[in-house]
């Protein structure tokens, strides 16, 4: 049955079994007509350029069969802070508002409507997920419904924890760094060893905020003053004269298995940077643009080759955790980007960034039989990736 949303998310175990669409996206580049894929025992076996009369084919409709979008950067703890917090009135205010609704909510409240996050995702077409938890309180909402992903508990301020990473499909347990201003370099340069010593991403907010900027340049003495008030002390912060992307590059903690999220205001030195380390980055155009009234430069990091992932962010600063809304904001708002880069950042790019790209993201043989099927066909092949990432403008 197809949902509401008009996505239809297709786990297959068991049987060898081919399933059928009118048209299968297999990568942001090939796209096949009335093509198929074979399936068994949760894997993609192969991908059928034409597809034999046979018992077990599923013939899906005439729609679109895709790979599952990936989410590479949310905060489902967030989730009933939704329509609660000022939007377009300034960065400071919301995160007042934020530490405070959330106060107010309490543990059970920000738990409850988490769930009801979760149990949407997958209507909403997303199978894989990049989460970050400041509270620990999301962690099995994720594997008790089967999402897989990283679930990353982000720490801030400068005392060292005692994490435990784990390793493993479908769900990893990683850990995340909340930003250059608000966690100390050494705790940084830790959580960074930490998640290098298994071979797990490691995610950070990275150039989002005015004060971060500032603050990171060396002339932030209310930032500084803040941090003080809350007892930490930054005065042997490496920073000064730097932007924050240069500041991370400075302590070691930029590379492969490192994904930076935001990059809203970056300069043609730190796209450079992060190009040169082969850094991951992960964009939240929507976000940024309720929360600081711009949006990141995605054809700048295009032409340098980076290979940006899309995230929502979470419901306090997002109206929906929907990629298909988030592909179809940057259709508009960045009329230049292919639809096939602007796919690639929901699908194979996402996956990549949280280290799982050898069983999401693209539908090959050997990855996990995870697909979406879209119900509104396509008239032509060059309009399948057009109408996909304009689906979430209805
Ligand atoms: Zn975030």
């Amino acid at each position: 049955m197809i949902p509401d949303t008009g996505i239809r998310y297709i786990r297959h175990t068991g049987t060898p079994s081919i399933f059928k669409a009118g048209w299968v996206i297999r990568d942001p580049w090939t796209i096949l007509k009335n093509a198929g894929v074979a399936v068994a025992d949760g894997c993609i076996t192969d991908i059928l350029e034409t597809v034999p009369g046979h018992r077990h084919v599923t013939d899906c409709g005439p729609g679109i069969l895709m790979p599952p979008l990936v989410n590479a950067h949310l905060h489902l703890e967030l989730s009933a802070l939704a329509d609660r917090l000022p939007l377009g009135k300034g960065f400071e205010p919301w995160v007042a508002g934020l530490l405070r609704e959330r106060e107010v909510i309490g543990i059970p409240g920000l738990a409850r409507a988490a769930k009801e996050a979760v149990l949407a995702l997958q209507d909403q077409g997303t199978g894989l997920v990049g989460e970050i938890s400041t509270l620990g309180i999301t962690r099995s909402l994720l594997s008790d419904h089967g999402i897989s992903g990283v679930w990353f508990r982000e720490y801030l301020g400068s005392a060292f924890p005692d994490p435990v990473l784990v390793n493993e499909c479908p769900l990893s347990v990683s850990v995340a760094g909340h930003a250059p201003h608000t966690t100390s370099p050494d705790l940084l340069v830790f959580l960074k060893a930490c998640t290098r010593k298994n071979r797990l991403p490691f995610s950070i907010h990275v150039a989002e905020s005015t004060a971060e900027m500032s603050f990171v340049a060396g002339n932030n003495s209310q930032w500084y003053d803040f941090l003080v008030q809350r007892g930490i002390d930054p005065a042997t912060w490496p920073v000064g004269n730097k932007t924050p992307v240069m500041y991370l590059n400075d302590l070691g903690v930029l590379g492969p298995d490192t994904l930076a999220v935001h990059l809203l205001q970056v300069t043609d030195r730190d796209l450079d940077m992060l190009a040169d380390t082969q850094t991951r980055i992960c964009l939240c155009p929507r976000s940024n643009q309720n929360l600081h009234g711009r949006i990141p430069d995605i054809p700048a990091m295009l032409k340098r080759n980076l290979t940006p992932a899309l995230g929502t962010d979470s419901l306090a600063s997002c109206d929906s955790l929907s990629l298909f809304d988030e592909m179809a904001f940057v259709r508009q708002h960045c009329p230049g980007v292919p639809p096939a880069d602007i796919f690639a950042m929901a699908t194979k790019n996402a996956a990549m960034a949280l280290g799982a790209a050898d069983q999401y993201g693209t539908l090959d043989p050997g990855k996990r039989s995870e697909f979406i099927y879209l119900e509104p066909g396509a008239p032509s092949r060059d309009q399948v990736l057009e109408k996909v990432t304009c689906y979430g403008i209805r």
